[in-house]
């Protein structure tokens, strides 16, 4: 589709040392801030985006949208959580623009990153998406802004990236009873037979009522897989972002 890029990264191609090797672009798991600017330099430019025109979000597993048409403070853009600048980064959990050529990027370690883009409407969000936030509606509500400046679902391309799988999320049966109440598609079973949460099942769903018609998932696990940052494997790690913008 024309003038929409989305893109998710690996661990691979950074500068951090262990346990965050190497492309860790989290500002707020305990690695090295430089480290992590340079990692972000080096995305963008894999990229070929401006790492100082990449919105990041101070994400807390809530349901706040922020509409944002430049990136948080002045000059080197600041880490998330980071005092240095006065942390001017909110706490939300989905970013929105109508500025093209703004990239808005979301970290993860096992939640699902969500991209969307509108490219007629020029509108694009990007969205964490655990399962706190899935049951709260965290997607359905940065529809909703994209709504409010143009977009349409049917011309919503949605794309959601590496995650942890429905087969590998266990869970106590009742927080798998309680997020099905809420999302029937999220109900799963490990592939060890215990209750498990999909959550990319339910932001599937979620996005389905909404009318976002053109969707695509990950296969990649990130539990399972070598290639990516999992917290519920390694608890201490990295994160992996997705990056959408729009020309
Ligand atoms: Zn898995």
């Amino acid at each position: 589709m024309s003038g929409a890029h989305f893109a998710f990264t690996d661990r691979w191609g950074g500068v951090s040392a262990a346990p965050y090797e190497e492309l860790n672009l989290g500002g707020a798991v305990g690695d090295d801030p430089g480290a992590v600017r340079t990692n972000r330099d080096i995305a963008a430019k894999s990229l070929g985006i401006d790492p100082v025109r990449v919105v990041w979000m101070n994400q807390v597993h809530g349901a706040d949208v922020a509409v944002v048409d430049e990136p948080w403070g002045v000059g080197v853009p600041p880490l998330e959580r980071s005092r240095e600048w006065g942390s001017p980064v909110p706490e939300v959990d989905a970013i929105v623009t109508a500025r093209r050529g703004l990239a808005l990027a979301v970290l993860t370690a096992d939640c699902v990153p969500v991209l969307l883009a509108d490219p007629v409407a020029g509108v694009a969000a990007a969205a964490h998406a655990g399962r706190p936030g899935m049951v709260k509606g965290i997607v359905p509500a940065a529809v909703r802004a994209m709504v409010e400046l143009g977009a349409e679902p049917g011309r919503i391309v949605a794309r959601t990236g590496p995650a942890v799988c429905g087969r590998c999320y266990e869970v106590p049966q009742a927080m798998r009873a309680e997020v099905a109440a809420v999302e029937p598609a999220a109900h799963a079973e490990t592939s060890w037979g215990t209750p498990a949460v999909d959550v990319s099942a339910g932001v599937h769903a979620q996005l389905d009522r909404l009318g976002v018609r053109d969707r695509a998932q990950s296969p990649e696990c990130t539990l399972e897989s070598g290639d990516h940052f999992s917290y519920r494997r390694d608890r201490t790690t990295g994160r992996l972002a997705g990056y959408v913008w729009l020309d």
